[in-house]
């Protein structure tokens, strides 16, 4: 497990450098700090760490699918409410695959006049690589505790 706040390898019962616990960890909650960041954007800042475990109140199957399916398009992050990034990979990946489609139906119906497919295609081809690696990441990192989902740390008595 890693410590969610610094980031070091949780050994013990608690971080050796920032005393968080591993109690706090495996009690932390997605949904208080998704409320938290639309209540008390300040206070969100401060409190809301990214955590590679999957909170109680996160369905961890319905990530993992969601990841697996639809994470090119962002599907998991909107899920824990990882938004910027959610957003990035939906404005790109969707559009990309019309334009892939588009083109396809332009060869086959020889839609001579749509050849500026190809330029746009080219550009969005980079940015869609982009999304792809995040997807890839995603889906190892959702099975490996390397995915992070927004929390607030439980409590910190044992
Ligand atoms: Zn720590």
């Amino acid at each position: 497990m890693r410590c969610p706040v610094c980031g070091a390898k949780m050994k013990d019962v608690a971080c050796r450098y920032c005393k968080t616990t591993k109690k706090e960890v495996l009690t932390a909650s997605n949904k208080k700090a998704l409320e938290l960041r639309k209540n008390d954007r300040e206070k969100a800042e401060d409190t809301v760490v990214y955590s590679g475990e999957i909170p109680s109140d996160v369905n961890a199957t319905k990530l993992k699918v969601l990841t697996c399916t639809l994470g090119w398009f962002g599907a998991n992050d909107f899920y824990v409410g990882r938004y910027a990034r959610a957003i990035f990979k939906l404005v790109v990946t969707v559009p990309f695959f019309l334009l892939v489609i588009l083109k396809v139906l332009a060869e086959m119906f020889l839609w001579y006049n749509l050849q500026n497919i190809d330029n746009i295609l080219y550009w969005l081809s980079f940015l869609a690589a982009i999304t792809f690696f995040l997807y890839v990441m995603d889906f190892v990192g959702v099975f490996t505790h390397k995915y992070k989902i927004p929390v607030v740390l439980g409590d910190k008595d044992e």
